[in-house]
């Protein structure tokens, strides 16, 4: 019974087929919804988006930990993003061999040339942690990573705890049930919005979501949409192509989109290399971050969230140049760090590279690339850096240690494939949100949780890439 869910249970397949069908619906019912693959932008066939049949448990102690860790990862992300020589220091050599970081840096040096215009900083961001549990060791808490652009699954997380407790409910579970934790993390996302927008200080401006082409997931979007809305705030859904054909700034800097002044910029799109499909996108980015709309994130908050920036502040001493008089913050922040390690040229990097060669199975080797699925595993870490190891190139990717959590037994609800007891790892982040008006913090806060869980048989791959799947923490 390590999950509160008797075993008897998870192996009784008849009840598990009824509960399936059961769930499936209040997965409709509650709108955990996503597009289907083969129709991402049309709303006339749509499904339950996948999730568990069970909440997944998850030690009490480590659910706290991060949710305490979580405002000074804001602060963090905060400091970072508006130190420049600590940015280029850190992602010099990204930047020399990574044409995507090196073009979001030139964005953030133009935007310094300029001058900020804006003092108000809108922050909302994702910090996702595995538990690790390696031989005859303590578990411990260690971050994956901080998502501070597009960190999605807000919106459907807010509506799982219903979905799992109906389950349980369904299942005569009522007492395993009572213990699933209210999660809104929807309603936090949109307080900080908000309160971005009613700085800025103008009741006609508008939130503009800035999203892809492809909108599978646009349902998690609305319902951060639709707490805007509530509180009379209007909201467009605007792609990179629209603004580059109606938008322009006026001689305030003001943005305007279709006419309508913008008064926050809402990335959910921009932080993959085919996100821009031309020198026009490219364009329309660079005139929003000149913009003086509230851009979540601003160019040098999404510069702190690249992998680079994690590895650089694994090192020592650089988590005290952010929190210098603060050593309980910083022990608080680094308690929750992998081993993270440099590709650099130089001695550092070549030992870096030894270790990754002699144990790989200790190890995830990361380009600078976000969204799932770039990761490099196993023996491909020994064919990859058998490639870049004496060139410049390997300063691309950095090394991590590879966390290893204790799997659980769980079914995955995913559509089109059979129902089957999996052995499962769990992922579990936090939202962060806040909001900087010049020197003041108005709202710093965590907003709510996402546990998400995926087959062992997966090393990497998130909800979106169709690999992990929505689910609940169950604290013991
Ligand atoms: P992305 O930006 O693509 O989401 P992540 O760093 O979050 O990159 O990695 C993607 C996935 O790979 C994670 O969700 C996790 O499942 C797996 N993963 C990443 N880092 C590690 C690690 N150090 N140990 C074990 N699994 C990892
Ligand atoms: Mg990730």
């Amino acid at each position: 019974m390590a999950h509160g869910i008797p075993s008897e249970l998870l192996m009784n397949t008849t009840l598990i087929n009824d509960l399936a069908a059961v769930a499936k619906d209040a997965a409709l019912l509650q709108g955990v919804l996503m597009r289907i693959k083969d129709s991402p932008n049309s709303s006339e066939v749509v499904s339950y988006a996948p999730f568990t049949l069970f909440p997944s448990p998850v030690p009490k102690a480590f659910f706290l930990q991060a949710m305490a860790v979580q405002p000074h990862y804001n602060t963090l992300v905060d400091k970072i993003s508006q130190d420049p020589d600590f940015l280029q220091e850190s992602l010099a050599s990204t930047i020399a061999v990574d044409d995507f970081t090196a073009r979001l840096f030139k964005i953030h040096q133009l935007v310094l040339k300029d001058g900020r215009l804006q003092s108000i900083v809108l922050g909302l961001n994702r910090s996702d942690y595995m538990l690790d549990q390696k031989e005859d060791g303590p578990m411990s808490l260690k971050q994956i990573e901080i998502n501070t652009i597009a960190a999605s699954f807000g919106g459907l997380s807010s509506r799982m705890p219903d979905v799992h407790r109906h389950i349980l409910q369904v299942a005569g579970q009522v007492e395993v049930s009572q213990r699933i934790l209210d999660n809104n993390p929807a309603f936090g996302l949109a307080k900080a919005v908000a309160k971005a927008w009613e700085l800025y200080g103008s009741k006609r401006a508008v939130v503009m979501f800035l999203v892809e082409e492809n909108q599978r997931n646009v349902l998690d979007q609305r319902f951060i949409e639709n707490e805007l809305w509530k509180r009379n705030i209007v909201t467009i859904r605007k792609r990179f192509e629209d603004v580059s054909e109606s938008g322009k700034l006026d001689q305030d800097k003001r943005l305007f989109v279709d006419c309508q002044e913008v008064a926050v910029v809402y990335f959910r799109n921009g932080y993959m290399p085919h996100n821009y499909k031309s020198e026009k996108d490219w364009d329309a980015r660079l005139m929003m971050e000149c913009s003086l709309a509230v851009k979540c994130p601003d160019i040098g908050t999404h510069l702190a969230g690249t992998k680079k920036v994690q590895q650089v502040l694994a090192k020592p001493g650089v988590l005290e140049r952010f929190f210098p008089d603060q050593p309980q913050v910083v022990e608080q922040v680094r308690a929750t760090f992998a081993g993270l390690y440099t590709l650099d040229m130089g001695a550092e990097g070549d030992k870096t590279i030894a270790m990754a060669l002699a144990t790989p199975d200790r190890f995830v080797l990361k380009p600078q690339r976000e969204g799932g699925g770039n990761n490099i595993y196993g023996k491909e870490i020994c064919e990859v850096l058998d490639k870049v190891r004496n060139g410049a190139d390997r300063m691309a990717y950095i090394l991590m240690d590879r966390i290893q959590p204790v799997p659980t037994q769980n079914y995955l609800l995913r559509r089109g494939l059979p129902l089957k007891i999996s052995n499962c790892l769990s992922e579990l982040g936090f939202f962060g949100a806040y909001v900087r008006q010049g020197e003041d913090m108005v709202m710093n806060d965590c907003v709510g949780h996402l546990l998400r869980t995926k087959s062992s048989e997966h090393f990497d791959g998130g909800v979106a890439a169709g690999v992990a799947v929505l689910d609940n923490p169950l604290l013991f």
